[in-house]
């Protein structure tokens, strides 16, 4: 699947907010947003406008996919998905996004940011309910087990990524076994602890057009 491979932190200064795409240096002052939150570009400084309308639609939906690290016609077919399923279509993109293993194995604390979480279940280290996986988009089903596999227990990009996101907190919908080295899906995610600061309903908005 192909995936942005440009320099991540002008993601975030386009979209004017903390995208925690570069793990550790995002909680630190050198983060660009710190640094310098202007949008990227000569122009940048101008570009600083209110926006309104289709502007703003377009600039939550790519929040959302540039935070999960989705192109555009995945990112469409995640829509699709939502759409077809009963309840609040933008609630229910929010929770299939963040039913990704990726993000399970980010928000889990074995990884310093989504990018990496990604990089490391493409290369094998995770498994699901005993079975290796290694499709960063998998979807999780609530009761789903995700566990680190024993041969990459003493692997040291993992050891260092769980040293440092310690503390950061599990969102309710996960538990962790730290011991075990694993978690498990305890519930589907709501809106509520789905913690990104975007207005999903703008996005369904742009798509219905
Ligand atoms: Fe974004 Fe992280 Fe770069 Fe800050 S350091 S601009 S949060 S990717």
């Amino acid at each position: 699947m192909a995936r942005y491979i440009g320099p991540v932190c002008r993601l975030c200064r386009r979209e004017g907010m903390k995208l925690f795409l570069k793990g550790e240096r995002c909680y630190t002052e050198k983060c660009a947003i710190e640094k310098r939150n202007l949008p990227p570009g000569q122009h940048g400084k101008a570009r600083k406008a209110k926006m309104l309308g289709y502007g703003l639609q377009l600039r939550e939906k790519q929040k959302v996919k540039r935070t999960y690290g989705v192109l555009e016609n995945q990112f469409r077919r995640y829509f699709e998905a939502a759409d077809r399923q009963r309840g609040i279509t933008g609630e229910t993109l929010l929770q299939l996004l963040e039913r990704r293993l990726d993000n399970a194995i980010y928000r889990l604390g074995f990884a310093t940011s989504r990018p990496q979480a990604r990089q490391l279940v493409k290369h094998g280290h995770f498994l699901v309910n005993g079975k290796k996986v290694d499709i960063p988009s998998y979807q999780l089903r609530q009761g789903d087990v995700v566990a680190l596999r024993q041969s990459s227990e003493k692997n040291p990009a993992i050891l260092h990524a769980i040293e440092e996101v310690k503390g950061r907190g599990i969102p309710e919908w996960l538990s962790l076994d730290a011991a075990a080295s694993s978690g498990r899906v305890v519930s589907l995610p709501t809106r509520e602890q789905i913690n990104l600061p975007v207005q999903e309903q703008l996005i369904v908005e742009l798509y219905s057009k």
